[in-house]
Formats: C-alpha cells, sequence, structure tokens
C-alpha cells in the first residue's frame, strides 16, 4: 500500500506521514530530505549536481538505508539529520530541486529504495509524478500566516533565531519556484483529498487522515 501526502511548506506534513506510518507501521519517507541532501553535498563540496555524480550516475559516499521504519541517509559515514535543516540550505533547496536531472536522480532512487514496500511518502509530488498508482493521495495545506508561525515557534523551540519575517519568506519562495517550475511542480493528483489544516490540531489532522485510511483498508479487504 502506499499513502501519499503532497502540500505546501510547513504544513506539517512531514511528522503527519511520520506518525500514520508509525501507527500502520509502514516504512516513512521524507523526499524533501532528499532534495536537502543534494542541496547539502552541494554546497559541502561546491560543486555543481553534475559534478557529483560518477559514471555510473552515483553520488560517491552517499549512501540510502531503511531502517526502523523510516530512511536514514548517510554522508562519508555521518548520518544527516540537522544539516540538512540550515537557513542556506533553506534557501537554495527548492532551485536545486527545480533541476529535471536532480528530479530524476531521486525519483529513481525513491523508486529503487522502496521497491514493493508498503510506504507512506510526503513531497510535493508523490502522489503525481513518483507514485501515481498511490492507494490513497492527500494535498496539505494552511494559510500562509498560520504556517510560518508555527514553523517560527518549532525553530525557537529547537534554540533556533530566525526571524517570522525571514521564515516567512522562505516559504513563500519555496511554494513559488515549487508549484512554478517545469518537471514535476506542486500541484493538487486529480484524485487527492484536499486538507486544509489552518484551523486544525496536529492531533485533529491526524484523525481525520486515519478515518480515510482505515475506510480504504477496509475496501480493500472486502
Ligand atoms: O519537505 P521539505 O520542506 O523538507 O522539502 C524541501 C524542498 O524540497 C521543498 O521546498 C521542495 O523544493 C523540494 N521538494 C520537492 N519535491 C518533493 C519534496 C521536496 O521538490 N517531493
Amino acid at each position: 500500500m502506499i499513502i501519499a501526502f503532497d502540500g505546501h511548506s510547513s504544513t506539517g506534513k512531514s511528522s503527519l506521514a511520520k506518525e500514520i506510518a508509525k501507527h500502520y507501521h509502514f516504512i516513512h519517507l521524507d523526499s524533501g530530505a532528499l532534495y536537502r541532501t543534494i542541496t547539502f553535498i552541494t554546497i559541502l563540496e561546491n560543486k555543481s549536481f553534475d559534478e557529483l555524480l560518477d559514471e555510473n550516475y552515483c553520488i560517491p559516499f552517499l549512501t540510502v538505508k531503511c531502517d526502523d521504519n523510516e530512511l536514514s541517509i548517510f554522508y562519508k559515514n555521518q548520518k544527516l539529520e540537522s544539516q540538512l535543516r540550515t537557513q542556506e540550505v533553506n534557501s537554495k533547496v527548492s532551485k536545486i530541486a527545480s533541476q529535471p536531472r536532480v528530479r530524476d536522480y531521486v525519483t529513481s532512487l525513491i523508486r529503487e529504495t522502496l521497491k514493493d514496500k508498503s510506504v507512506v511518502a510526503d513531497g510535493r509530488d508523490i502522489g503525481t509524478e513518483v507514485f501515481p498508482n498511490s492507494d490513497l493521495k492527500f494535498f496539505i495545506t494552511a494559510k500562509p500566516e498560520i504556517r510560518s508561525k508555527r514553523r517560527f515557534l518549532e525553530v525557537q523551540a529547537s534554540g533556533g533565531n530566525s526571524s517570522l519575517e525571514s521564515i516567512h519568506q522562505n516559504l513563500m519562495d519555496r511554494d513559488k519556484i515549487d508549484s512554478s517550475r517545469e518537471v514535476a511542480p506542486l500541484r493538487v493528483a486529480e484524485d487527492a483529498i484536499f486538507i486544509d489544516n489552518t484551523f486544525l490540531t496536529k492531533e485533529e489532522t491526524f484523525i481525520l487522515v486515519k478515518s480515510y485510511i482505515d475506510r480504504k483498508i477496509e475496501d480493500i479487504s472486502e
């Protein structure tokens, strides 16, 4: 079974997908982390994406492993986590993710790594491009001001010092680039369930999504 969560930046898609995957014992894929990884490595190595690739169309020293129902990403034996969430990565990732060759690389990597597995995946093009035959597709959004405020509170709680204005600007910039790029732009799949969680708590969003999934599982098993 494949469940896709696409939508705007900072709508809580990734935490929601993670919780849903945990609940149903599926693998969680945060596809944004892969685009962030490529961005991080291009910055670290000071190379373009094409310069990073070897003759086998691989990025040397990059490994993606599936443990504990989560994908773990390693570069030069170092697990990548907080390095992917810096302001520099935030400000460059959408531009890098709009390159067709980068999208090709990430899409192939996802399909290869998760072949034949039950997956809850989140991103911008999961239901439209990566897994168009997903069993269920959700599109998650919320009012921009609410998303910026939620992200701001998260950043503050984790000791960061970005201003609300800079966070808001980054979200707006990323949404704009993601929605207007030529290849696999962010859009609502025709068969997606549209959820605006502006006035919903995390728990309410989880319960709503779970009700759709439970119904789908019942339909499949009938
Ligand atoms: O999900 P997250 O905000 O971490 O994603 C970071 C960026 O990666 C997005 O703003 C978008 O530019 C890109 N992305 C994408 N397609 C995906 C997932 C993420 O283009 N499926």
